[in-house]
């Protein structure tokens, strides 16, 4: 999940991951008060790669104190400019140390290195377009029914807790930094415990471009104990979270402590619904990297084909052609377009779906198995999965999987079309493929997803809205849109008498 097709990675730099990587707050690389750490994994090969301090509760008190602090002091007086122009500077640094970056997630989540080079990349571009976005963003003049002057002021919220997951770990802290510190808040960053280390470095960043210290901060640790520690704390006045629904669940309950305001990007089962009249082999060569990408870890992977039963064999038949043709493999290589899971347990919850799948009676096409290549062995690597003949009640159709694996159902109708497309809890994305320019609209309007791309899998853009209907997520992350949910609206009335 890149918001961008743009790929022009600096690859100069290429240090080494940190072994020894430190929380950051108030500026400083420190390690927990109690001085625990835990191990980070490099899931391709199973190796230790770091140790990083486990924070505790008392950590997240220090994090939230500094950036309190940060968010009162000289930051609080900075123009929406001078923001702007930080903003900038930390977009343009991210840009020059793509290959450091790249080269972190790489080794950390088993990403392909080109598609980490794209997701470095792409959180340069969320930050230069914040940076354009933070004095463009302002209040009205409202004509009351009293004589005087009404106008709004757009005001930071204050401390920022940017919860995220392990799947996109630079791009989903990205999301959040832009349009905070456009605003003029402060952040603290939990990332996802399997994958803590490009934050870290995002932070380092932040603070060389000029960020005083403490507007930036990071802490690791459990989400259990330091993520609900910062949900719940009274000293964060928003919770800005991507994961699974069950933890957005839960962090709502925590938020509910001090009334916080909350953003939250959940889960998915985002579907492809292909009509007779597509142009099947533009959607073929699409499908595979539609769900495959990030080894399926996507919340808007395309994980139901939905087919018009009259060209349904020859679509799973050209989409199993194109798949054939996926280089999986070791992430360090160039080619590599699938690289391992993040984890053994991630491997395990994946095989468990595809079992389940051939048990309740779905036909397997391709895949299933771990490649046949020994000097994956240790890896968490599966074969990009796809299954035939699946239907709407199957648990591995109807529950998001976030692995390499897709469904195909065939449907007779346009109405059947939409039921199916609507049938899960989730509404992240989908995608409609069809010549039919009214039919594309009728089914786009039908499906209930906050994004949908017609004859194309295209779900995220910079500029645009995103974020998800029904128990994919509240608020949308992304665009101008974004920069409401980290501003609080102060209505002003003059006298004029
Ligand atoms: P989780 O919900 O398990 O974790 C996300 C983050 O929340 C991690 O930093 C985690 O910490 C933390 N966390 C866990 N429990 C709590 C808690 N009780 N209180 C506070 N924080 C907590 O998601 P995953 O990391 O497993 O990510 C995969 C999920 O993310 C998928 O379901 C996917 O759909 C979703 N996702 C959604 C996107 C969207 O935009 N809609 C985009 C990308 C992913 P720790 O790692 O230490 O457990």
């Amino acid at each position: 999940m890149v918001t961008t097709n743009e790929h022009a990675p600096d690859k100069s730099n290429g240090a080494a991951v940190p072994r020894d990587a430190k929380m950051f707050i108030n500026g400083a690389q420190v390690d927990a008060l109690d001085g625990q750490t835990f191990e980070v994994h490099n899931p391709a090969t199973g190796e230790v790669i770091a140790r990083v301090p486990l924070a505790g509760k008392a950590d997240v008190d220090r994090a939230v104190e500094a950036a309190q602090k940060a968010f009162e002091g000289p930051f609080a007086k900075w123009s929406a400019a001078k923001r702007g122009r930080t903003l900038a500077k930390f977009s343009d640094l991210v840009k020059r140390n793509v290959e450091d970056l790249a080269q972190i997630d790489r080794e950390n989540v088993g990403k392909p290195i080109s598609a980490s080079r794209n997701e470095s990349f792409a959180v340069s571009l969320v930050l230069e377009y914040y940076a354009g976005a933070a004095n463009k963003h302002f209040g009205e003049t409202i004509p009351t029914s009293m004589p005087g002057f009404d106008f709004t002021l757009r005001e930071p919220i204050g401390v920022v807790a940017a919860i995220v997951p392990w799947n996109f770990p630079q791009n989903m802290a990205a999301w959040k930094l832009g349009p905070a510190l456009a605003t003029g808040n402060t952040v603290i960053i939990k990332p996802a415990s399997w994958t803590p280390l490009s934050a870290i470095r995002l932070a380092e960043l932040a603070l060389e471009a000029g960020f005083p210290p403490g507007v930036v901060n990071v802490v690791t640790g459990p989400g259990g104990t330091a993520g609900a520690a910062l949900a719940g704390h009274s000293g964060v006045g928003k919770v800005a979270f991507t994961g699974e629904t069950t933890t957005g669940q839960e962090i709502m309950r925590l938020a509910a402590n001090n009334v916080k305001k909350i953003s939250l990007e959940l889960g998915g089962k985002s579907p492809s619904v292909v009509f007779a009249d597509a142009d099947l082999e533009k959607f073929a060569a699409a499908a595979p990297m539609a769900v495959f990408d990030n080894a399926g870890q996507n919340c808007t992977a395309r994980s139901r084909i939905l087919v018009e039963r009259s060209v349904h064999e020859r679509l799973v038949q050209l989409v199993a052609e194109q798949t054939r043709l996926l280089a999986v493999g070791d992430p360090a290589d160039d080619k590599t377009q699938v690289g391992s899971l993040v984890s053994q347990r991630q491997l395990e919850r994946v095989r468990e779906f595809v079992d389940s799948a051939r048990d309740e009676g779905a036909t397997l096409v391709e895949g299933g198995v771990a490649p046949a290549d020994p000097a994956l062995a240790n890896g968490a690597f599966l074969m990009p999965t796809i299954f035939d003949g699946a239907n709407a009640d199957m648990r591995f159709i109807r529950e998001e999987i976030f692995g390499p694996v897709v469904g195909i159902i065939p449907f007779d109708t346009e109405e059947e079309a939409v039921r199916l497309a609507n049938s899960t809890p989730y509404g992240l994305a989908g995608s409609v493929w069809t010549r039919d320019i009214g039919r594309a609209m009728r089914v786009a309007k039908g499906i209930r997803t906050g994004t949908l791309a017609i004859n194309s899998n295209d779900s995220i853009h910079t500029e645009a809205p995103f974020g998800g209907y029904k128990m994919s997520g509240i608020g949308r992350e992304l665009g101008m849109h974004a920069l409401d949910l980290y501003t609080e609206v102060k209505n002003v009335y003059v006298d004029l008498s």
